[in-house]
């Protein structure tokens, strides 16, 4: 249950104390821009401009030398795997901030928007750092995750002279975590209840898609104007911008194309270590699923699956893949 009467005024006074707050600690880029963090990048997002990898090309730009892509520009002051580490720096006031939020039961956290803006281009060799504000927190918000409140922050980039190179905004939303429903058997006869699977949001574009799986098809939308396929549906066509499509059904073959582990945090409903995985269908598209039945370290790039659709909960199917 959320908190309610004093005890949340008291909560919201001493959110309060924390908005225009600058967190207390500055992060200063552990390198400086550079050629191979810049290619690493630009392979990872398929992003071919010459002015970041090509010297040559580079040197013949508007920039006259490589430049670094401004959406890289958090990634200059990351803090790499320890940014994972439970420990913090007792100065740092935004997880002061969470953990006060925590202790009053809004212990869930979802990013839900951030906005930037480039200054410059950055070049090989600039030196970046930043300081973060704590820009705003909302009031108590009811949400589909459940009740909350957004938290605003504003991270300022600067470079080595000193001069403002960029601007992040980001917001997250600290919430209540729900009680998983529990379907209304188990409710009754009283047996331990098994939790419910998050429900997808259904809506015009995609419900016909979960009416297929519930009669054990997996449906792949093609497009009328040029037959390609796509998954998840949508409206459009992102080859011809066509809004008329079909759909065929899947074989269910497919090969793994990329997977992880997840083993924490654990939501309810889910089996852990849970593997997720992106596979290649045999018909040419991708579709994101759950492999099951396997010893996750058995997963590899390039395995045969094959998909069934089956009850993952009480009541809810899903199509997932079993090593073929
Ligand atoms: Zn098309």
């Amino acid at each position: 249950m959320a908190i309610s009467g004093s005890e949340r005024e008291a909560f919201e006074k001493q959110l309060e104390a924390y908005v225009g707050l600058d967190i207390g600690l500055e992060d200063i880029g552990k390198d400086r821009v550079n050629a191979a963090m810049v290619r690493h990048w630009c392979e990872a997002m398929g992003d071919s401009c010459g002015a970041y990898t090509d010297p040559a090309l580079a040197a013949e730009s508007v920039h006259g030398e490589l430049v670094a892509p401004p959406t890289m520009l958090q990634a200059w002051i990351l803090g790499g795997v320890g940014m994972a580490s439970d420990e913090s720096d007792p100065r740092d006031k935004q997880k002061e901030l969470h953990r006060i939020f925590d202790a009053h039961g809004f212990s869930g956290v979802v990013a839900t928007n951030t906005e930037q803006e480039y200054t410059r281009y950055l070049k090989m060799g600039d030196e970046i750092r930043a300081r973060t504000v704590i820009e705003e927190i909302s009031e108590q918000k009811a949400t589909g995750l459940g009740i909350g409140y957004f938290i605003n922050t504003r991270t300022t980039f600067r470079d080595q002279n000193d001069t403002e190179v960029g601007w992040l905004t980001f917001r997250v939303l600290k919430f209540e975590i729900a009680e998983v429903p529990v379907a209304a058997e188990t409710a009754e006869t009283g047996a331990p209840s098994r939790p419910q699977r998050l429900r997808p949001a259904m809506a015009h574009d995609n419900q016909w898609w979960w009416e297929c799986v519930d009669k054990g098809e997996l449906a792949i939308q093609r497009c009328s104007g040029c037959e390609a396929l796509r998954h998840p549906p949508r409206p459009m066509c992102g080859e011809c911008q066509s809004s008329e499509w079909d759909f065929v059904f899947s074989t269910g073959q497919g090969t793994v194309h990329s997977y992880v582990v997840i083993r924490h945090p654990e939501v309810p409903g889910y089996t852990y270590p849970l593997v997720v995985a992106v596979v290649d269908l045999e018909e040419g598209t991708r579709f994101v699923s759950n492999v099951v039945d396997v010893d996750p370290g058995d997963v590899e790039i390039g395995m045969a699956v094959q998909a069934t659709i089956e009850l993952v909960d009480d009541e809810m199917k899903l199509p997932v893949f079993r090593p073929a």
